[in-house]
């Protein structure tokens, strides 16, 4: 350490970690801060979960594969690292629920699932005259008591039913998360569908009324751009172009950090090297059940240990053009839990994303494994291709092998943040805060998993660090 200047180190090279490390050496830099930065990476890259195949002119996303495009911190972040010209965004196009063998689009107007135009709800076979009856049921029950956080399923089944919920509502929003809405915290995922009801109390009017029009541009060619962006070459590009302007030595990849003590004058880290590190204040952006092994001594992280995460695994499939005999119009689907089907997601992303593919391929992202189903994520790569395929074959008839297949285990890799999370992270943080001071917690476990909600978490540690070593 140079003499005079205080320490931060940042636990985890993931997105998180990453802005935290991008963002606080920008502040030293230009505040001439006597500060210095280092990130550690157990692993031997930088980017946690994103990572990209850039192979046979294919981008295949083995992890994230975009992020929201309103939720502003993903992009801001590309234009500071001078990446926005390498943004796209993907082509809006038909989306479809898989029930029971059959597909149905998406009815039109519905947000998350929450029908806002009521033709669309009427005609769609995805309901029974039953289930729409009692849909409307929402534009008389009175609201939820304000007060306790309740699950997803809770929420949505009271005000919609638990058919609208089972058909469209859960395999849309469950997807997000690989989680079981009934276990879900309304309050840490949704929490705007709570504001919609008690400002509005119907559901379905509340939000017909709180989401503007869609704008169409001037010139506009009548094809919608769509609500995700990811870059040209793949997320693992920003990943690299951040790195790369990471101040020279300030990244150690391939060490673990294993324990962290308190000392006298700050914290003492053990590396599985066998070295030790100091630091005067410390970003931990690892996974909760890292995080809590790592404080091990501290037995209020012991409620990280309770928190469950699931286990998925992605599986990208090309074929030529005329493998396809069913070609679909749109750009994937997603699959209701009372289909006899283990994908539970499938992206056509040769349509979704056209910069991935080259001319004349097609190229498939399937999503298996999600909470309460996922022992086939503990299975051998051919034998998920296998079932891939024949649940792709009840609704494509695809009639050849994959010319490449790629498949990804993200094993406890999504955070559940089931009822009550919210308190039970504050409470954590409070006591971080008390016998801890200068650790700051960051990343997907805690305050969103979307790449932007990582990001604002980064860059909310930042300001915490600073003001931490500015008393
Ligand atoms: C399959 C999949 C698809 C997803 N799709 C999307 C999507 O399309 N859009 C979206 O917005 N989000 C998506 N997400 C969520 C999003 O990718 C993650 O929430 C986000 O990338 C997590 O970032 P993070 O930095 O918090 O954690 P991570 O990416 O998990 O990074 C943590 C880092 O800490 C390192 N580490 C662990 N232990 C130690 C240790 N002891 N010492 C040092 N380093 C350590 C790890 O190696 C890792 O690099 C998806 C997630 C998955 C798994």
């Amino acid at each position: 350490m140079v003499e005079g200047k205080k320490k931060v180190v940042i636990i985890g090279g993931g997105i998180t970690g990453l802005t935290a490390a991008y963002y606080l050496q920008k502040e030293v830099r230009e505040k001439s801060l006597p500060l210095e930065v280092t990130l550690i990476e157990s692993t031997h890259r930088l980017g946690g979960k994103i990572q990209t195949l850039v192979k046979d002119g294919f981008v295949i996303e083995k992890g994230p594969d975009s992020f929201l495009a309103r939720k502003q911190s993903a992009s801001r972040f590309a234009k500071e690292v001078g990446m926005e010209d390498q943004l796209v965004n993907n082509t809006a196009g038909k989306s479809y629920v898989l029930v029971k063998e059959r597909l149905h689009p998406m009815p039109g107007g519905s947000i998350m699932g929450i029908p806002t135009q009521i033709a669309p709800f009427i005609s769609t076979g995805l309901f029974s005259t039953t289930g729409k009856l009692r849909a409307a049921a929402d534009f008389v029950l009175p609201k939820s008591n304000p007060a306790e956080d309740q699950s997803l399923g809770e929420f949505f089944r009271r005000r919609l039913g638990d058919e609208v919920v089972e058909n469209l509502i859960e395999p849309l929003l469950s997807g997000i998360y690989a989680g079981d809405i009934d276990q879900l915290s309304l309050m840490s995922t949704f929490p705007q569908f709570y504001q919609v009801e008690q400002k509005y109390r119907s559901l379905i009017l509340g939000m017909k009324k709180a989401t503007p029009a869609p704008k169409k541009s001037p010139n506009s060619t009548g094809k919608d751009k769509g609500i995700f962006l990811t870059f040209k070459k793949g997320l693992q590009s920003f990943v690299d172009e951040v790195e790369r302007r990471l101040e020279p030595g300030s990244v150690i990849k391939g060490h673990r950090v294993e324990r962290i003590r308190k000392t006298e004058s700050g914290y003492e880290l053990s590396i599985n090297s066998g070295e030790t590190m100091r630091a005067d204040s410390i970003i931990a952006a690892t996974p909760h059940h890292v995080t809590s092994a790592i404080f091990s001594q501290y037995d209020f992280f012991d409620v990280f240990e309770r928190m469950p995460s699931t286990s998925v695994a992605t599986v990208a499939l090309s074929f030529p053009k005329e493998a396809i005999k069913k070609d679909i119009e749109g750009t994937g689907f997603v699959v209701s839990r009372n289909s006899d089907y283990t994908i539970t997601a499938c992206t056509w992303t040769h349509k979704k994303w056209p910069h991935s593919t080259p001319e004349g391929k097609v190229l498939l992202r399937c999503y298996v494994g999600r909470a309460g189903d996922e022992a086939v994520v503990e299975l051998s790569d051919d034998e998920i291709v296998k079932i891939v395929l024949e649940d792709l074959n009840k609704t494509m008839n695809i009639e050849m092998d994959p010319e490449l297949v790629v498949v990804t285990r993200w094993k406890d890799s999504m955070p559940q943040y089931t009822v009550g999370h919210k308190d039970r992270i504050a409470k954590v943080k409070e006591q971080v805060t008390k016998e801890l001071p200068g650790v700051f917690l960051a990343g997907s476990s805690f305050e969103g998993l979307g790449l932007p909600d990582c990001i604002d978490q980064g860059e909310e540690a930042v300001k915490k660090v600073l003001d931490y070593i500015s008393k």
